[in-house]
C-alpha cells in the first residue's frame, strides 16, 4: 500500500504556465496544471477580459487590488506571461 500514499493529483509538477515545480494545494490547481499563483492570477486575468479593463492586465490597478501579495510577486515576475 506504500505505492498509494499520495492521493491522486496531489504531487509535485512543474506548472504548465510559469513552468516551476508546484504542488497539489488542493484548491483545483493540480487538475489544471498551475501553480497557485498562476491560477489565481489566471482567474483574475479571466475578470480583466469579461470586465473589460482598460489596459494590459499586468499593468491594471483594479485587477491589482484584488490579487494576493504573492499573486502579486509572482506576476511581477512574470508579467512576460500575463499580458
Ligand atoms: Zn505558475
Ligand atoms: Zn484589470
Amino acid at each position: 500500500m506504500a505505492q498509494n500514499r499520495f492521493k491522486r493529483g496531489s504531487g509535485c509538477f512543474n506548472c504548465r504556465v510559469c513552468g516551476r515545480l508546484t504542488r497539489d494545494t488542493g484548491n483545483d490547481n493540480g487538475n489544471v496544471g498551475l501553480c497557485p499563483e498562476c491560477l489565481e492570477l489566471s482567474g483574475q486575468q479571466n475578470e480583466h477580459s469579461d470586465r473589460r479593463h482598460q489596459g494590459n492586465f499586468d499593468q491594471c490597478q483594479e485587477c491589482q487590488s484584488q490579487l494576493s501579495g504573492k499573486a502579486k510577486k509572482h506576476l511581477a515576475d512574470h508579467s512576460d506571461l500575463f499580458n
